[in-house]
């Protein structure tokens, strides 16, 4: 293509409104443009890198005999209140009426209308496996539409659905798009990690995410580089570093501590690290209040504990006061029967806490001699923590979620009777499995992983050209080889940018360097009359003098060779 006739709008400037790099140069080198918060057009360059990363992810899903569809992106009300989602989300979802008053939805996802379709079509265990997918357009209301691309309120999101006759089954479709998935991440060039993840909405037996590590990503997550243990901090687990000293000379006793209430001051009114303290925290849950406990040095994690109890609050000042009699700041897990979610953190250990007692804290109470309480993981994962699986460090990572995967179950085949008739003649459920990506995030997480202060690098395989051809004067021989150096390339199956442009050589080489294409052929006067023209790699930035038909066999052979 030729870059006077192809609409390529380059910024100079940094456009105020970004943040996220991905952001910032999407707009500066004309890939995107805003429309309104979270609704981007994609210009030409930004269009062509979706689509060759839409190309990957088709190869690959129908490598492994997933069938392409496409489902409408308008929904009927009831297919949603069949499952429940329709209360359940709430404003995420863009919901409108028809002209006959019926509620509709805008798609946020698909497993309602695929569930349906299996429910309408399979009969048999005949029919069975099943993987259905489509790339297809998005809509939610996020609530905070951010870094350009990342998170927008309208986006295009393979998705596909797999129907098994059993868990069995599910596990081999699972497996094989774990397989497909890490297939397209590499192949689009990204880093990228599998993580355990939260199954959140979607409901489900296990679920995991594909994190491309970025400090731009939204989420966080917890990696072992000892035993490969990866998760998300949502659900993270972590064994904390044990208490610094042995303290089990410590006797039960109350010591007073007139106006100090947080761990940071009785700690310091006591000379003991935090480590050797109870956090007692008051909630109020579904049955009434209830104590979480946590250690002095670590945070409580809401979504987990959450998970074990449902929805909770803190308790008011006041409520405390008429619960224990006692105020905030000198509560303890012992001398009160409230029941008491701890963490595994002070399972082992001789601590301190408050004595429910005004102006007072205890000093050497064991767990389980002193409290009992249930045990579980209820803490924000630290990096000093150790890894939950084998002892061993762990680090914790900013990421972008470009991929998920679950595993759905029954979760929606029952309520909405997508049933099949077994070997016996039974009516039994389909089991299924739902897999995510996002190519915009892929594009974004690419650029985010990949630049310098020049600009964008492509990887190969998702660049939106392979080759930019620079002719650095308007002298006839310079265009002339340009030119053919374009016209050769383009006829091998090359994908070519030319730069033909009435602008300075210092604009072209800018732009080269902003756009990010992986290979530049730069053709000069001067080296022209040497016979030789110079081939510029984005990522390393060498160059190398060849003649114009090395440069050519060169490009097309790298890129012959890698299909
Ligand atoms: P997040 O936690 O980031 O909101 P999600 O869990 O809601 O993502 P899914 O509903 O599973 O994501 O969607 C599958 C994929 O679609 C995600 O892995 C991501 O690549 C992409 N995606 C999700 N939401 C957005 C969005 N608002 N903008 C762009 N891509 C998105
Ligand atoms: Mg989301």
């Amino acid at each position: 293509m030729r870059f006077s006739k192809t609409f390529i709008p380059t910024l100079r400037e940094t456009p105020a409104e970004a943040e996220a790099i991905s952001h910032i140069l999407m707009l500066r080198a004309g890939y995107i443009r805003q429309l309104a918060a979270g609704l981007y057009i994609y210009l030409p360059l930004g269009w062509r890198v979706i689509d060759r990363i839409n190309r990957i992810i088709r190869q690959e899903m129908d490598a492994i005999g997933a069938q392409e569809i496409t489902m409408p992106a308008l929904h009927p009300a009831e297919i949603w209140q069949a499952t429940g989602r329709w209360s359940e989300i709430g404003e995420e979802m863009f919901r409108l009426k028809d002209r006959g008053r019926r509620d509709m939805c805008l798609g946020m996802t698909h497993e309602e209308i695929i569930t349906w379709l299996a429910s309408m079509e399979i009969r048999s265990y005949r029919d069975l496996p099943q993987v259905w997918y489509q790339i297809q357009t998005k809509f939610r209301d996020e609530a905070r539409p951010k870094s350009g691309v990342l998170r927008t309120r309208e986006f295009l999101m393979k998705d596909s659905y797999s129907f098994d006759r059993d868990e069995q089954g599910l596990e081999e479709s699972y497996q094989r798009h774990v397989d497909a998935y890490h297939r397209i991440f590499s192949r689009c060039g990204l880093k990228f990690y599998q993580v355990q993840s939260d199954p959140g909405m979607m409901g489900g037996a296990g679920a995991h995410e594909f994190m491309a590590p970025s400090p731009a990503g939204e989420d966080t997550i917890v990696l072992c580089d000892s035993c490969g243990y990866a998760a998300n901090t949502e659900l993270a687990r972590s064994t904390p570093r044990p208490q610094p000293e042995d303290h089990s000379d410590w006797d039960l006793e109350d010591i007073p501590t007139p106006e100090k209430r947080t761990v940071e001051e009785v700690s310091e009114f006591l000379n003991a690290p935090a480590e050797y303290f109870i956090k007692s925290l008051v909630l109020i849950g579904r049955d009434g209040p209830f104590l979480a406990l946590i250690r002095g040095d670590q945070e409580l994690h809401e979504k987990k504990l959450m998970r074990i109890v449902g929805g909770f609050r803190q308790a008011e000042r006041e409520e405390i006061r008429e619960i224990l009699g006692v105020e905030a700041g000198f509560i303890g897990p012992h001398n009160n029967s409230l029941r008491k979610i701890a963490d595994i953190s002070i399972r082992q250990g001789v601590y301190i806490s408050g004595a429910n007692r005004e102006g007072f804290h205890t000093r050497g109470i064991r767990p389980s001699v002193h409290f009992d309480a249930e045990w579980h993981d209820i803490h924000v994962v630290k990096e000093e923590d150790r890894c939950p699986e084998c002892g061993g460090d762990i680090r914790i990572e900013r990421a972008i979620e470009v991929g998920n995967i679950f595993k759905l179950g029954t979760k929606y085949s029952v309520p909405l009777r997508a049933f099949y008739l077994d070997e016996k003649g039974r009516e039994v459920p389909i089991v299924m499995g739902s897999y995510g990506i996002g190519p915009a995030r892929i594009a974004a997480a690419a650029i985010e992983q990949n630049h310098d202060d020049d600009g964008i690098i492509w990887p190969e395989s998702i660049a939106p050209f392979d080759v930019e051809v620079l002719p650095v004067t308007e002298d006839t021989d310079v265009m002339e080889t340009s030119e053919e150096i374009y016209t050769t390339l383009r006829d091998r199956g090359i994908e070519v940018l030319i730069d033909d442009r009435d602008v300075r050589a210092g604009v072209k080489f800018k732009d080269a360097d902003l756009i990010g294409i992986p290979y530049q052929i730069i053709i000069g006067k001067k080296t022209l009359k040497e016979g030789l023209v110079e081939l510029k790699q984005r990522r390393t930035g060498k160059v190398e003098r060849l003649t114009s038909s090395e440069a050519i066999e060169r490009v097309s052979s790298h890129y012959k060779a890698r299909g």
